[in-house]
């Protein structure tokens, strides 16, 4: 990466930008005199949540830093606040910016590695919380967020969606001007990131809030307005003016910006708006019984089912519901305490949580894994959509969060195997990493006749990588049920009906949106029994 400024292909395969908009004469910032620039600016709004939409490594960090007073915008040289209110002079952004520079601004922030909290702070929830309640709005917080019964756990010992719901509650306790939340939905259910999405609606009432966000469904359900931000991570970033949450992720999925004359895909998203039908006949890879797991406090029940050749099944279902112990199951990292899952299939795992403790660098490992590293279907259909050229080098211990769920996922494909089982595969990737990693399972499964089964909260990510759907039911901590594999629609119906959502379709790009809870359209869809696809 740092090819700077192209007018021609990205040789990383995900982004052409055909055209330069005007701003890029002038950078608000630029680190060093070749350091990454960035230009435009978001324009934080009161009593509005704004989304911010692109890639890691784009400036959405140095962005908020500047509007939080802790950055001055150098505007490419050495340009004092002066020049830079000037610049911004008449606009909203100018006006609070000048408000940053007269009487300060506070901002209040939700930092995006939740992971690294227990390296900073120690002790009890309640000491972590109960500092940060300026607002005495904790007790509402931890309640919607439903983490009370957390208060007198350690920090240490919290799971990573435990760990991302006290992030949230500490950053809305504040009492603060600027809210800043840099994603709210790892680790998250999908129950769980509504309600974390009504908090940041419920303090955007009367303060700015801004969020990063690679859930698409829910940044959708959840900002007013977005700034795209395209351009070459690592090199440059530019910030669009705000758009309608709508337009904006419309924009986004076809990969081309009309007002900024953009584009930075060749191909745009699509989603089924029916759904789709298996027709032909799939001989099946394995019919397995039912089979039961029993830990001290909870039980998870497995029906029987049949898994087929080639496809790719989703797997939906509430945190704590036992999806993960049903994938160490079938991986044979685990034996149930009733029933078996005896196969003779070779099986390939990427867990939930990644460890990288090896000295080895990715190159090293992946051609450990397989003999076909230098094939060109390897090159050309995994490692290069995956974005893992520039990181062969690289050591494994010194990955980023997303770096490493890329390889991680390269790595499981690498594998020579029957099934392959992938735990969770958006956490820490950017949309546009989410989207190519849909379609590299996909086309894996399609071309080399190998079964995929994914774990995913991440709706938008399952529809397009799923032919069929596995739910989990039961009581999160307590009981869990895993239901036979289902055909799309029954999947999406029996799971969204469990969650009490439904989908309607946008217009113009057929993309589902979440309905109003009690529109119209929502009681409909819940009367026919609709919750996702058309008729
Ligand atoms: P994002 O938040 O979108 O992931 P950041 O704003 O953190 O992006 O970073 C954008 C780019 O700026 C990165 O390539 C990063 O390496 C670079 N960068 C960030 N901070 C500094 C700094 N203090 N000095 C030099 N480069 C920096
Ligand atoms: P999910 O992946 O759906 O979030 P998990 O399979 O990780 O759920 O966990 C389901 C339940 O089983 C949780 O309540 C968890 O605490 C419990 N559990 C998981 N592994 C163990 C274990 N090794 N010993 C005891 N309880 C466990
Ligand atoms: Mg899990």
């Amino acid at each position: 990466v740092g090819c700077g400024i192209c007018v021609r292909k990205c040789p990383f395969g995900a982004i052409t930008i055909t055209n330069l908009p005007e701003e890029m004469e002038d950078p608000v910032h630029r680190y060093g005199q070749n350091g990454f620039a960035l230009y435009g600016l978001p324009v934080p709004i009161e009593g509005r949540v704004t989304g911010l939409l692109g890639p890691n490594g784009i400036g959405k960090s140095t962005a908020i830093s500047i509007l939080s007073g802790i950055l001055r915008p150098n505007l490419g040289k050495d340009a004092s606040w002066e020049e830079a209110l000037q610049r911004f002079s008449g606009s909203i952004l100018g006006d609070y910016l000048k408000k940053v520079v007269d009487k300060g601004i506070k901002t209040s922030y939700k930092p995006q590695y939740v992971d690294r909290i227990p390296k900073s702070y120690s002790g009890m929830v309640s000491g972590l919380l109960e500092k940060t309640d300026e607002r005495g709005a904790l007790a509402e917080l931890t309640g919607t967020l439903g983490i009370s019964k957390l208060m007198d756990r350690d920090i240490s010992s919290l799971s990573g969606g435990e760990l991302q719901r006290v992030a949230i509650a500490a950053a809305a306790a504040k009492d603060a001007d600027f809210y800043f939340f840099d994603e709210i939905s790892p680790y998250l259910d999908i129950h769980q990131r509504i309600n974390s999405a009504r908090i940041l609606q419920s303090l955007a009432k009367d303060k700015a809030v801004m969020v990063v966000e690679h859930d698409l469904a829910l940044l959708d359900l959840l900002a007013e307005n977005v700034h795209l931000i395209y351009g070459v991570p690592g090199a440059y970033g530019v910030i669009t003016r705000p758009k309608g949450v709508r337009v904006g992720i419309n924009q986004y999925l076809r990969g081309n910006l009309p007002e900024e004359n953009v584009r930075f895909r060749d191909t745009a998203i699509n989603f089924e708006v029916h759904a789709p039908r298996i027709e032909k006949e799939i001989p099946s890879l394995i019919a397995y019984d039912a089979f039961a797991m029993k830990y001290s406090s909870f039980r998870l029940e497995a029906e029987a089912g049949i898994i087929r050749r080639g496809e790719v099944v989703g797997i939906l279902g509430p945190n704590g519901i036992g999806k993960s112990t049903y994938i160490k199951i079938l991986a044979g990292v685990e034996k149930p305490t009733t029933g078996s899952f005896e196969s003779q299939l070779k099986i390939s795992y990427k867990p939930q949580y990644l460890k990288a403790d090896t000295e080895l660098t990715v190159e090293g490992m992946l051609r450990g894994l397989t003999h076909g590293f230098d094939s060109s279907y390897y090159q050309a259909e995994i490692l290069r959509p995956m974005g893992i050229e520039p990181l062969l080098d690289k050591i494994l211990s010194e990955l980023s969060g997303g770096e490493l769920q890329r390889v991680a996922i390269t790595a499981c494909l690498s594998r020579e195997a029957d099934l392959y089982l992938l735990d969770e595969p958006s956490a820490h990737l950017d949309v546009e990493q989410r989207m190519l990693a849909a379609k590299v399972m996909r086309r894996f499964a399609e071309s080399t006749e190998k079964t995929v089964l994914v774990v995913d909260h991440d709706i938008y990510l399952i529809d397009l990588l799923s032919e069929r759907l596995m739910v989990f039911d039961g009581v999160p901590g307590i009981l869990g049920v895993a239901h036979t594999p289902l055909e799309m629609r029954e999947g999406m119906n029996a799971f969204l009906k469990g969650i009490g959502i439904t989908f309607r379709r946008d217009e113009e790009t057929r993309r589902p949106r979440v309905n109003k809870p009690e529109s119209r359209l929502d009681r409909m869809q819940k009367e026919q029994g609709e919750y996702y696809y058309q008729i």
